[in-house]
């Protein structure tokens, strides 16, 4: 259920809804639109009394919201999410690219890519520090001597950093380190997680889990928001089907279906999605054309000796010559990019 107040309701009129919801049991979230201020209830919707609340000085009217989840949908929040990391501005009519390698593997290694990355015009370095690897024997990641390394490289370059945590513990170390936290795909239901991702009150890039339908995306993102945290960015990295000749299969639909159902600004990752580093430009460019907010790819200045994704990772100079062709294309969709 959400609240629509009347278009010249006052700050003390919306207060008082809030407490008056707050009493019967519920948990009130406000979200202020442009024309008007709008309340969901986001437990213990039994609880609610809607002829007391219909008849409250303000309210213009109660509308059911058939989706499971609330907070995360556009009936709640009619207007696209921005959110803002220093001077960059994320959703709306921006663009915003993520590069980096896979993992943080040693000091030269990730200096390199950020300064090339940022050289060929991307927004925010990437690099994983606690790396979720299929094999216990793979490389894990350097732990926080790899948030050290990424602080540092943000240092040099003025890129904000972004970087995958694993567990609920590791959250507040990750938080001092990181401009956005990263929840994986194979955490994307771990609740814990996202319990306390919600309580950081940190912008958090949470990746859709290779077998999420988007309403269970989407309600994994609910968990977030529901928390009191409403920076979060929705990732597409493909999901896993019958299709064996690519690593995932990049749902290219879950785009402009996700921009329908949410606000929250929506990121597409073309090389989790193909694993095939021949193929990320070509998804990276369809999924602008779809609709994306923002992409995340991997860059690497040596693909072939990296330590994890050597595969899908570009080379420096394969990124730059897609910067220039994204650009083009979002200059056409008249996007900032
Ligand atoms: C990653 O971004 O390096 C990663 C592990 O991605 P995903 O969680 O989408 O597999
Ligand atoms: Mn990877």
């Amino acid at each position: 259920m959400i609240i629509i107040m009347q278009k010249d309701a006052t700050q003390r009129q919306v207060n008082n809804v809030v407490a008056r919801l707050q009493q019967m049991g519920c948990q009130a979230f406000c979200s202020e639109g442009t024309e008007n201020t709008v309340i969901g209830i986001n437990n213990h919707q039994h609880k609610l009394n809607q002829t007391v609340i219909e008849n409250l000085p303000g309210v213009a009217r109660l509308m059911p919201v058939s989706k499971p989840y609330k907070l995360a949908s556009r009936d709640f929040h009619p207007a696209d999410t921005t959110i803002s990391i220093g001077n960059l501005t994320i959703g709306a009519n921006h663009l915003t690219v993520i590069a980096g390698p896979c993992s943080v593997e040693n000091k030269e290694q990730i200096l390199t890519t950020a300064h090339a990355v940022k050289t060929a015009g991307a927004h925010i370095l990437r690099g994983g520090a606690y790396k979720p690897r299929s094999s216990p024997y793979a490389f894990q990641g350097l732990g926080e001597a790899g948030l050290e390394l990424l602080a540092l490289a943000r240092e040099e370059t003025g890129l904000p950093i972004i970087t995958e945590v694993l567990d609920p513990e590791t959250v507040p170390l990750v938080r001092a380190y990181a401009d956005i936290l990263q929840i994986g795909a194979r955490n994307m239901q771990n609740y814990s997680l996202l319990h306390a991702v919600g309580e950081a009150q940190h912008p958090v890039l949470l990746k859709r889990s290779m077998m999420a339908t988007v309403d269970e995306f989407l309600m994994a993102a609910e968990y977030i928001l529901s928390h009191g945290n409403q920076q979060v960015i929705l990732c597409e990295r493909g999901i896993r089907t019958y299709e064996t000749s690519t690593r995932n299969t990049f749902d290219i639909n879950a785009i402009p279906v996700l921009k329908e159902h949410t606000h929250l600004p929506i990121f597409a990752d073309p090389s989790h999605a193909t694993g095939k580093r021949s193929l990320v430009a070509s998804i990276a460019k369809a999924a602008v054309a779809a609709g994306a907010d923002g992409l995340a790819i991997e860059v690497h200045p040596n693909p072939d000796i990296a330590l994890s994704d050597g595969a899908q990772s570009l080379t420096p100079p394969q990124f730059t010559e897609l910067m220039r062709q994204v650009q083009k294309l979002a200059a056409a969709l008249e996007k900032e990019a």
